[in-house]
């Protein structure tokens, strides 16, 4: 009798370890998605982090503040301590100084920058942190491809040449402009290029369109001319901006924006943006 039992307790336990799978998987199922891209409420700066379903995680840039620590425990499970790749797109205080927090308390793979010297502070911590983190460093320059996943890549499309110790006047004008591409989806990430850079873009690449289009340096009248917007022609524009006593974004960038009728989303507006692909259109959270 008692052996019996004992069978029955068995087969019961093990169907309910399989109902356990069967609904763990279609739980897994219903909850990845490919990729992720959330452009994170950072205040007057940019962070922009992505995830693909096989794990891959990039950052793009770490904000003005402390802000990115909360930001990356939302985004990563806590015992998740590793992030792939961290890419500066240029070393100015609203993309760099988050970073150096971020450095200090996860293990960073890979580390893309220019390589560009910057007379700050932050700029010193920052090469002595990289130099401790024992990351692989990338310097960055246009036609490299970073295979993320089997259908998902970034393509580096400036700057044109390695810019590694040189010191320049127009930092901005330094910033990697990055496209992330999976399947026919496709995002452009331009750090705070200006409408110089972006007229070299337009003329340089046949095929800049891209239906994301992260909107250079803040929305500021210097940046978002109507030729880059036109050859990237997006449907989402994402604007990362906080409070700020440069007009950013100037109302101009907005109509030239509308005019084409690309959708904009600012940070300042709508908090952190997560962008999901689904098929050709995307959920945006
Ligand atoms: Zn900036």
């Amino acid at each position: 009798m008692i052996l019996k039992n004992k069978k029955l307790v068995w087969i019961v336990l093990g169907f309910l370890v399989c109902a356990n799978i069967v609904v763990w998987v279609v739980v897994k199922e219903l909850s990845s998605s490919d990729l992720e891209v959330v452009f994170f409420d950072i205040g007057q700066g940019d962070s922009i982090f992505i995830e693909t379903s096989d794990g891959f995680q990039i950052l793009i840039d770490g904000g003005p503040d402390l802000t990115i620590l909360e930001k990356l425990g939302k985004e990563m499970p806590f015992y998740d301590r590793a992030i792939d790749l961290i890419i500066l797109t240029h070393p100015d205080h609203d993309h760099l100084f988050g970073l150096l927090e971020v450095l200090k308390r996860y293990d960073v793979e890979n580390i893309l920058w220019t390589g560009v010297i910057k007379d700050t502070a932050e700029w010193k911590e920052w090469k002595k942190l990289i130099e401790q983190e024992g990351a692989n460093i990338i310097i960055a320059e246009a036609g490299q491809k970073i295979v993320l996943s089997e259908n998902i890549y970034l393509s580096i499309i400036y700057p044109f040449a390695n810019l590694q110790g040189q010191e320049v006047k127009q930092v901005n004008d330094t910033s990697v402009v990055a496209e992330l591409v999976f399947n026919d989806v496709s995002f452009l990430f331009t750090g705070d290029i200006s409408k110089k850079i972006e007229r070299q873009l337009a003329d340089k690449y046949i095929d800049l369109e891209s239906d994301v289009l992260k909107v250079a340096h803040h929305g500021s009248k210097t940046s978002s001319c109507l030729e880059f917007i036109e050859a990237v022609s997006p449907d989402i524009a994402v604007i990362s901006v906080g409070e700020n006593s440069w007009g950013h974004p100037n109302q101009e960038v907005l109509s030239n924006l509308e005019q084409f009728g690309i959708q904009i989303l600012t940070t300042r507006n709508y908090g952190d943006i997560k962008i999901v692909p689904d098929g050709n259109n995307f959920n945006i959270k």
